[in-house]
């Protein structure tokens, strides 16, 4: 293997620790606390495992961590209720509504109840506009900030590097696109968006410095797509089969991994890549949230 291994796990530690000082001197100057609600409906097992590891990551940086579980028959206007009831708690600060939800319930409904100042997930439209206008208030989604903060600390240049990002939903690949295009320090990356309209990806995908494959699709990005020495970031996170003696689901990503990393530079692996990132800049959020309501 050339690449190097883009550690995901070890680089969300350290922010981890850097938000742990954080998390300590908030408490000391102001008697704050961060605190985060994680709202799960139904028992989805991906969903469960996702808010599991939130939660415990909360506890651990000795957040206050309020976890709501409805089930998946859950009127929709309970849901709201449950919203409602965190946007109105001052000892709330963020506030996250585990998705997928059910199919009876609206997610466009459910983001925009979410109060924005409290919208730690960044799905909401105002933090969503912000983040297009280029307004440092703005929360950015978790997954996006994770990778642009992930290529930052591995001194990966984006300024004026070629970067392409395969798929465009509105959790990553769009905010992607718009975050790294950005003018200024983390961004200023020449930015093509693809997906299933797209023709020829192979031939976008060659002439990436960077290349983001958020598709969903297990093996999508095949090694010869891969310029030599290019940044890879694997995004997907597919269940492709179960170990029956881990009793866990066996993950891939939208990289044919093991050939990937003979030709990149650096590599994200699935699990321990994009995903602690994510989880890292979620509670960086629902920390920056806090501090910006201190008396709570
Ligand atoms: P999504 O909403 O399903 O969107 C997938 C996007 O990929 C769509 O834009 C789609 O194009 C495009 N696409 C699908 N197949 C394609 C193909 N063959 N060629 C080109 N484009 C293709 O997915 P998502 O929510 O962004 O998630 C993507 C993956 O990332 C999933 O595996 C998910 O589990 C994972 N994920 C991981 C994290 C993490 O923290 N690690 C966070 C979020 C998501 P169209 O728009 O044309 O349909």
């Amino acid at each position: 293997m050339s690449a190097k291994i883009l550690d995901g796990a070890a680089l969300s530690r350290a922010i981890l620790d850097e938000l742990g000082e954080e998390v300590a001197a908030l408490r000391a100057a102001h008697g704050t606390v961060p605190g985060l609600a994680t709202i799960l409906v139904g028992e989805d097992p991906a969903s469960v495992s996702y808010v599991t590891r939130k939660v415990a990551t909360a506890h651990a940086l000795g957040f206050h961590e309020v976890q709501e579980t409805l089930p998946a028959t859950a009127h929709e206007a309970e849901l709201l209720a449950c919203i409602e009831r965190h946007n109105a708690d001052p000892r709330i600060h963020g506030i996250l509504v585990q998705l997928p939800l059910p199919r009876h319930m609206e997610e466009r409904t459910i983001i925009h109840a979410i109060a924005p100042e409290k919208d730690v997930d960044g799905f909401h439209p105002v933090n969503l506009g912000k983040l297009l206008m280029g307004d440092a208030t703005a929360f950015l989604p978790c997954t996006p900030a994770g990778i642009r903060e992930m290529l930052m600390r591995a001194g990966v240049r984006l300024d004026g590097a070629e970067v392409v990002i395969v798929g465009r939903s509105n959790i990553v690949g769009k905010p992607l696109a718009v975050l790294l295009g950005q003018k200024g320090p983390g961004g200023n990356a020449t930015v093509t968006l693809t997906h299933t309209g797209t023709r020829d990806l192979a031939a976008h995908c060659r002439r990436a410095d960077v290349l983001v494959a958020a598709a969903g699709v297990p093996g999508l990005v095949r090694s010869e797509w891969i310029k030599p020495g290019a940044v890879v970031i694997d995004v997907g996170v597919n269940r492709v089969g179960f170990n029956e003696k881990t009793g866990k689901p066996i993950l891939s990503g939208d990289v044919e991994f093991a050939a990937a990393a003979e030709v990149a530079g650096m590599i994200t692996p699935v699990p321990g890549g994009v995903g602690p990132m994510t989880i890292a800049m979620l509670m960086k959020n629902t920390v920056r949230s806090a501090r910006q309501h201190p008396a709570a």
